[in-house]
């Protein structure tokens, strides 16, 4: 396993257009540094935590993406130092967003994540909660949504598929509405496993971590 030739790698068999984030949860700014050099942005981290001590100790000319769950109460910790958050699921969330970046007086760029699987153990907005949350959204001054992710259920390829079209037509029914502070640039879909398929069916934004650093391991108190 060598990350210049896995990054080198995927970024051969991935159209330009598609960003690539490296989800770099776990890693360390040794290995995030070789990811530098070969050229990668932006980084995806899940945890609130992890994101800000890394902020502070690498290059300046990062995008940071929050990819994982957010908490209400560390949404202060992040404000103004995220490109992206992937993970608005929820009016109340959006709201405490909304209070932060206006403290700061920014405009947030959120993500919609949506529970495309409907699973109890995954966080992330049910279909029939979207309404509301857009509807809300029209009404904040300091969040803008600019696309939709998902992280979808194991399974194999056809699943796979058939979950990245249900979010494809969810993305461009949505695009086609024209809500407030809505505009439908990034589809977030697809992981190391499966971000060929998610590509195939609409994906502009992959979160690509074992694909690139190798095996995770949980061990390594960050
Ligand atoms: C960890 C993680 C990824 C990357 O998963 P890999 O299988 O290592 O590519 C992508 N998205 C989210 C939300 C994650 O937490």
């Amino acid at each position: 396993m060598n990350v210049v030739e896995n990054i080198q790698s995927i970024q051969r068999s991935i159209p330009e257009e598609v960003t690539l984030i490296a989800v770099s949860k776990t890693r360390t700014l040794d290995e995030m540094e070789v990811a530098y050099q070969c050229g990668i942005r932006d980084f995806g981290e899940n945890k609130v935590q992890e994101l800000i001590s890394k902020y502070e100790g690498f290059h300046k000319d990062v995008n940071w993406h929050l990819i994982g769950h957010l908490q209400r109460n560390k949404v202060k910790y992040i404000a103004g130092k995220v490109a992206l958050i992937h993970s608005l699921d929820s009016v109340r969330l959006l709201r405490e967003i909304e209070k932060q970046y206006q403290n700061i007086d920014m405009k947030a760029r959120v993500l919609i994540q949506i529970n495309i699987g409907r699973e109890e153990s995954k966080t992330g907005a049910l279909a029939e909660e979207l309404e509301e949350i857009i509807q809300q959204v029209g009404e904040c001054n300091h969040v803008e949504v600019v696309g939709l992710m998902a992280i979808i259920p194991r399974g194999d390829e056809e699943e796979n598929r058939k979950y990245f079209r249900d979010m494809k037509m969810i993305f461009e029914r949505l695009k086609a509405e024209n809500h407030k502070n809505v505009s439908m640039e990034y589809l977030s879909m697809g992981m190391t496993g499966d971000y060929q398929i998610a590509i195939e069916e609409g994906s502009n934004m992959i979160r690509i971590g074992e694909g690139i650093f190798g095996r995770r391991i949980y061990n390594n108190n960050l």
